[in-house]
């Protein structure tokens, strides 16, 4: 037990169409390399330019992303941006969270390739108030421009406008879930790719078939 410090929650966005061993991997490397307390699984609400009859739904990501980290202890999946209409800003669920679980600290997990997102997103300096980024090695996007920018991980820095951001080193997996949906289009194989819970929902339901 960590009694003398506040709380430490990994925050997992993402659309998790559909949740894979990648992004598990990384959330359990995630987990023990920042000591975190939990990692929170945040699947993204419909986008606007999507159609609401579309497969699977905001619901069924939910409830994969509910399958893929049932047998983790220390992994939750929310529902917080899910249950909205509208697609959700980062800053407006980091205020939340910060409301529900309040006093704790929080470590935004992202991928090489999502964390040159950060650098555009609505408010970065707003962002570093309520999370340090995690930037997570991945295969096919290099870390190393980042390495040498500006942006360069360094624990003693205190400007509160720059971002904090860590890179963290993981077993490197090659999956995305556009490649899962592809190989599930196509007829190839996504056992262990994915979960077998979540590899035996996509099947009997059909997702990814093109018809
Ligand atoms: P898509 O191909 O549909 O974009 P994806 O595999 O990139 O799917 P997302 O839901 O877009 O999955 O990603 C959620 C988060 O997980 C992002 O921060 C992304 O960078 C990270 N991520 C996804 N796959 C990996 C992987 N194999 N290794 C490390 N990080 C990953
Ligand atoms: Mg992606």
């Amino acid at each position: 037990m960590h009694e003398n410090r506040s709380r430490r929650y990994g925050i997992m966005g993402g659309t998790f169409n559909p949740v894979h061993n990648g992004h598990l991997v990384t959330a359990e490397e995630a987990r023990t390399q920042f000591d975190l307390d939990k990692v929170i699984f945040i699947p993204t609400g419909i986008p606007s330019h999507k159609v609401t009859d579309e497969t699977p739904t905001p619901e069924d990501r939910y409830i994969m992303a509910v399958i893929a980290t049932a047998s983790n202890p220390d992994f939750i999946v929310s529902r917080i941006e899910v249950e909205k209409a509208k697609p959700t800003y980062t800053i407006d669920t980091l205020k939340e969270l910060s409301e529900i679980y309040e006093g704790s600290e929080f470590y935004f997990i992202t991928g090489a390739d999502a964390v040159w997102e950060i650098l555009n997103w609505k408010d970065p300096e707003s962002l570093s108030k309520y999370c340090t980024f995690i930037g997570a090695t991945r295969p096919g996007y290099s870390l190393e421009k980042f390495k040498e920018s500006h942006l360069l991980p360094d624990e003693d820095r205190t400007d509160p406008k720059v971002p904090k951001v860590r890179i963290m080193e993981i077993p490197a997996l090659a999956i995305s879930s556009t490649d899962i949906r592809n190989r599930v289009g196509t007829g190839h194989t996504i056992r262990y790719l994915v979960p077998e819970g979540v590899l035996n929902y996509i099947y009997k339901s059909g997702f990814y078939e093109k018809n």
